[in-house]
């Protein structure tokens, strides 16, 4: 059953719109089941009916016009309840409605079963058998299981039919909206561009042609790049493969001729397709249908065909004479957002981002806050290859997404951008204001920084100095390690420029969500492995060659305090304290004139909060890494959208860390920052500021925003609200009070969504 269960979510994933997916699932299910009937009901969120759209065994003028409610008829009842129903005698249920048209009359057994998409009720897959008796557990198993496995697929379907094609017969342009997980706050409208990794032929966007006959052109000279790199991998091996193996390149040079794939492709160009897109569409087909295929050697095959198109797309990827066009609000959308495509589109061009996977504290969400772009993550059923030159708006406060917004909508939305201007201008003017409060306590507000762009953001809005420069960001937007020069210059102008404020550097921490391209890790459970200091430790020299370019970039200016990653145990930190102490010695005997900066580590592991005692007695100050605190107190990956629910960082387990750490930490009169999210959020400030923090390090793009609350507050205020705070239980109640209480300051904490409708 595993084999036909397989069979029949590849048929789906390959169908082309969801009528065929509809029509495919019917009569695929009649058959495995060998039931007489088999229909799909589906949500028309319209008229707020579920609809059938396809069915074998009913009367087929009953498809598209018979519609329940919820509640209404059986199908309704399962829609109700959320769950299966399996009835001996269907018209002997209260709940059974005759509907004439259908001739279910005829039918007495019914199985229903959801289809259920992110909590949703998105349809119902029913069959029906004449035959008096109840469908037995494992085809209740069957059908349950296949309409978990379908959910996505259909959900997907159903956005990319209502889009329209590019190129393809014109359709009305409907609005739309995607769901996803709010990464960075703020409205943007804009057009969208794709933007996608190379050779990668899963993200290759539609496009129109253009020029057709230019499209086609190229793609016969990329299929001809292709054909010589085959023929002579196939002479250079002729002499080590027997005539078997050896033939199997000229199979791989037939499936590129034009009466196979390259006809294809050719005829999708002529419907108005680009060539890159056309060759997607083509060679994913071909190896959905190839991976059905019963015979093994025949499965295998769609490797082979994945294999040639990845090479074809390559040569078309580089002869590419279109270059990506960014419109003055580009809206940049990709599946996997990585902080280097930051970086490739004109920084006044670009006004939001959208990703399919990550979440909001996924890396490139945390640097798109820094740099004040509203962002979209985790928009998982967005079907992103189709967004390129549509109209989109983001609200970065929801986490949602709109696809060919209509005018209200549209007129909406250009308000509160407009709102959002004048209250930043506003904010401006507490630039050179402490950040104190009321009663006079005075909370030295600092900046996160990695991007070149940060610098000048953070002066602007007057931090005093830097809590968090992520190291590891400049390592990833290059092709391999950078030098011990080019580093002393990359942490000197960090240096320079906030000199002489304290500026915090911490050494090397990838891993997790953080590769580099050039030093790949490959782990079942990255969060869980080969981290931040535990990488460096194994390569003392990056770590040896990052520090002594720290401690030269610091030479004269005497503003640099170092700080380790992901620290689990106090060996790795007095194996680190050793290593910049040799750096030290190396450079003073070289002449460098320098002295040992401070150093101090991050508490983001849980252990590291049981042993806060100890590691202050070892180091000159402590930071709290709150949002990798948050992911392994909560056990929730802060990169999964499917849990970004549950990440919280107002959770009560969170905060009462939070409060331990820097009660500890005092005790042994060493200072404590706090670098993670939860600072640059005004609300969360002030109970860290209760809670006795020294300095809070945040986005520049927040700072005045904290400024602002932090001066409406006065210290005991701050700290009864804490203590209300640290009575609850839940932190979906906190988040409210503090919500409630940041208004009645006239803070907002996030600014309420226009949620239209
Ligand atoms: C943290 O974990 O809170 C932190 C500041 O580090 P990063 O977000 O870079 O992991
Ligand atoms: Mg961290």
């Amino acid at each position: 059953m595993l084999e036909v269960l397989r069979k029949i979510v590849q048929e789906v994933s390959l169908a082309p719109d969801l009528k065929s997916v509809v029509d495919m699932l019917v009569q695929s299910i009649r058959q495995a089941m060998q039931t007489q009937v088999c229909s799909v009901y589906l949500f028309d969120a319209e008229d707020h009916s579920y609809v059938l759209m396809a069915s074998e065994g009913l009367n087929k003028e009953a498809i598209g016009s018979v519609r329940l409610s919820a509640g209404e008829g059986l199908v309704g009842l399962v829609v109700q309840r959320a769950e299966p129903i399996n009835l001996e005698k269907a018209d002997e249920h209260p709940a059974f409605k005759y509907l004439e048209s259908t001739g279910e009359e005829r039918f007495s057994s019914f199985l229903g079963v959801p289809i259920i998409h992110h909590r949703d009720v998105l349809g119902v897959l029913v069959v029906q058998q004449k035959e008096q008796r109840r469908f037995d557990e494992s085809e209740e198993a069957f059908l349950v299981t296949l309409s978990a496995q379908l959910a996505g697929a259909i959900a997907h379907a159903e956005a990319t039919g209502s889009l329209g094609s590019i190129g393809g017969p014109e359709k009305p342009q409907i609005e739309l909206h995607f769901e996803g997980v709010a990464g960075s706050s703020g409205v943007a409208i804009g057009q969208g561009v794709v933007i996608a990794p190379p050779a990668d032929l899963n993200s290759v966007p539609d496009k129109p042609a253009g020029d057709i006959d230019r499209e086609i052109e190229s793609f016969y000279a990329a299929l001809e790049q292709v054909r010589n790199d085959v023929r002579e991998v196939s002479l250079s091996l002729a002499k080590r493969l027997r005539s078997q193996e050896q033939a199997l390149f000229d199979v791989y040079l037939r499936m590129l001729e034009d009466n196979a794939l390259a006809g294809e492709v050719v005829e999708r160009i002529r419907k108005g397709l680009w060539a890159q897109g056309a060759l997607r569409e083509v060679v994913l087909e071909h190896v959905r249908k190839f991976s059905m295929m019963d015979d093994a050697y025949l499965r295998e095959r769609a490797t082979d065909i994945r294999d040639l198109g990845r090479r074809v797309l390559a040569y078309l990827q580089e002869a590419n004479t279109r270059p990506t066009e960014f419109t003055d609000t580009t809206i940049l959308v990709a599946d996997e957002l990585t902080p280097a495509m930051l970086g490739e589109v004109p920084s006044d061009k670009l006004v939001g981002l959208v990703s399919v996977h990550g979440s909001s504290n996924s890396h490139a969400a945390i640097l798109a806050r820094s740099l004040g772009i509203p962002t979209i993550m985790g928009v998982v059923d967005l079907p992103y290859t189709k967004m390129d030159g549509r109209e989109l708006v983001l609200d970065g406060y929801s986490g949602r997404v709109y696809v060919q917004p209509g005018p209200e909508l549209r007129k909406a939305y250009e308000d509160i951008l407009r709102d959002e201007r004048e209250q930043a201008a506003e904010l401006q003017t507490l630039k050179n204001l402490p950040a104190k409060t009321l009663d006079g306590h005075h909370v030295p507000l600092w900046v996160n920084t990695g991007l070149l762009a940060d610098l000048s953001r953070s002066l602007e809005r007057g931090a005093e100095g830097i809590g968090l420069y992520r190291t590891e960001i400049p390592f990833m937007t290059r092709e391999f390690f950078p030098s011990e020069q080019e580093q002393r210059q990359t942490y000197h102008s960090q240096l320079k420029a906030f000199s002489p404020r304290p500026v915090t550097m911490r050494t090397l921490d990838i891993g997790g969500d953080k590769a580099l391209s050039y030093f790949p890790i490959e782990e079942d459970n990255p969060f869980l492995g080969w981290r931040g200091i535990r990488v460096t430790l194994d390569h003392p020299e990056i770590f040896m060659v990052q520090v002594r370019a720290m401690l030269r970039a610091n030479e004269g200016l005497d503003n640099l305090r170092i700080m380790l990653p992901m620290v689990t145990s106090m060996h790795e930190i007095q194996e680190a304290s050793r290593q910049i102490g040799r750096a030290v010695l190396e450079l003073q005997e070289e002449g460098c004139n320098i002295e040992r900066p401070e150093v101090g580590v991050m508490v983001e592991v849980p252990a590291a909060v049981y042993q806060v005692r100890q590691i202050a007695r070892l180091v000159d100050f402590i930071s709290v890494g709150s949002n990798d605190l948050a992911q392994y107190l909560l056990a929730v990956d802060r990169n999964n959208p499917r849990v970004s629910d549950l990440y919280n960082g107002y959770h009560p387990a969170v905060l009462q860390a939070l409060r331990f750490v820097v009660r500890e930490a005092h005790k042994e009169g060493v200072p404590v920052s706090i670098c993670g999210e939860l600072a640059g959020e005004p609300g969360g400030a002030l109970l860290l500021m209760a809670m006795g923090y020294d300095s809070l390090s945040m986005n520049a793009t927040n700072l005045p925003k904290v400024k602002a609350a932090i001066r409406k507050i006065n210290l005991t205020d701050a700290q009864a609200l804490l203590k209300e705070v640290m009575s609850m239980d839940d932190a979906e109640v906190i988040q409210q009070l503090i919500a409630r209480r940041m208004a009645e300051l006239g803070v907002s904490q996030r600014y309420l969504p226009f949620i239209p409708g």
